[in-house]
């Protein structure tokens, strides 16, 4: 019996400003769920989204507000007898709201998996993977900022695949700064997310000049809305191109995957709806031949154990992943930080998410409750529909 459902606003700020090209972060609200069962388990889950709604259609606020206005009740009143009659009437009842599913899924994941002394990876297909390498995001908007963090994070042995966050600048500026980085460091991976901030037009400039550079993948260069245009640069370009804000839950990832719209799928546990959505579209995406990439919704660390338990059942994981939300917080939220060494993060083997919520801190930040929202003048409207 679930006795309790606590949905909190947990504002942690950023190590440095976090450039994107829709919004600048300087911290990360983690919507954070903590469910208690009757006979004394809990579990965590966790919704997180980037910049208020400068990123994706729901806020930390408007997840809260409905977890507490719509699930919680339900699930207390129906009482499901597991995870998967949980995530049926929630599927039943309510629509959308992928990210508030997500965390609900987690929480009672982790739950199951503690009752069963399993790991989450092993109650959603059985993990193949303990390992998982780990790209980190420069984006201080600084090219020689970012090359002096990029060596620092080699030489330290944390990542060696770097992914540029590009967009907001005119093409030709951000190309130069993309080269320059690719150029001081000739043995790493560059990749580069363009948050669909350009044009299809735009984008036969920026990526024939980012493959000439020899940049390995381009991600989201154009508007979600535009799935031919998408299709059409993949069947243009060489380099890979990378489907990440279009993927949503599995039915449209099955749209993405049949069209063979893109040569890459992001998989964000939060934007497919959960774990087990995850994995289905990470499932999709192979038999479709495409190559898969574990992506990040910026979460702390729940939701970030959550999305290695899920990509450590993917058959193949090519282009890694860049779970390192945990790594942008000046501050960490579980009693044992995750392992991250040697370019990547061990997946937890404890039983559920294999982690320990530091609660006393958890409920500290959430009591705080100041969240301060990107200013306006910072945001910048995506392009649109093309
Ligand atoms: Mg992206």
């Amino acid at each position: 019996m679930i006795r309790s459902i606590n949905t909190l606003l947990v504002p942690i700020p950023t190590i440095r400003e976090h450039k994107l090209a829709c919004t600048v972060m300087r911290e990360q609200v983690l919507v954070l769920v903590h469910i208690q069962t009757e006979d004394g388990y809990e579990g965590w889950g966790e919704a997180t989204t980037i910049g208020g709604l400068s990123y994706a259609e729901e806020s930390p606020h408007s997840i809260k507000t409905n977890i507490d206005t719509y699930f919680t009740p339900l699930l207390l009143k129906e009482q499901p007898a597991s995870t998967a009659k949980a995530m049926q009437l929630l599927s039943l009842h309510i629509n959308g709201n992928r990210f508030a599913k997500c965390a609900i899924e987690t929480a009672l994941l982790d739950i199951e998996g503690k009752r069963l002394n399993l790991p989450v990876s092993e109650l959603i297909g059985g993990r193949v993977r303990d390992r998982i390498e780990v790209a980190w995001t420069l984006a201080s908007g600084d090219t020689a900022t970012d090359i002096s963090e990029a060596k620092q994070m080699v030489e330290q042995k944390k990542h060696r695949i770097f992914k540029l966050k590009i967009g907001s600048n005119p093409i030709l500026d951000d190309v130069a700064h993309v080269l320059a980085i690719k150029k001081a460091l000739p043995d790493c991976r560059i990749t580069v997310d363009v948050n669909q901030a350009w044009t299809e037009l735009d984008a036969m400039q920026g990526i024939g000049l980012l493959q000439a550079g020899g940049v390995d993948l381009i991600e989201q260069p154009i508007s979600m809305r535009n799935q031919a245009g998408l299709k059409r640069l993949k069947e243009r370009f060489d380099v890979a191109i990378m489907a990440d804000e279009i993927v949503h839950d599995p039915q449209n990832a099955f749209q993405l995957a049949a069209n063979h719209c893109a040569d890459v799928f992001a998989v964000k546990i939060n934007q497919a709806g959960g774990l087990k959505a995850a994995c289905l579209i990470g499932q999709m995406a192979h038999l479709a031949g495409i190559e898969l990439y574990g992506g990040t919704m910026l979460e702390g660390p729940i939701g970030t154990a959550a999305s290695a338990h899920v990509f450590s059942t993917y058959p193949s994981l090519n282009f890694d992943t860049e779970l390192f939300g945990p790594l942008l917080l000046t501050d960490d939220v579980l009693a044992q930080p995750l392992d991250y060494q040697t370019f990547g993060l061990t997946v937890p083997t404890g039983a559920g998410l294999g982690i320990e919520v530091d609660k006393d801190k958890v409920y500290h930040y959430a009591e705080q409750g100041g969240v301060i929202l990107p200013k306006l003048s910072e945001s910048k409207k995506y392009p649109a529909e093309t």
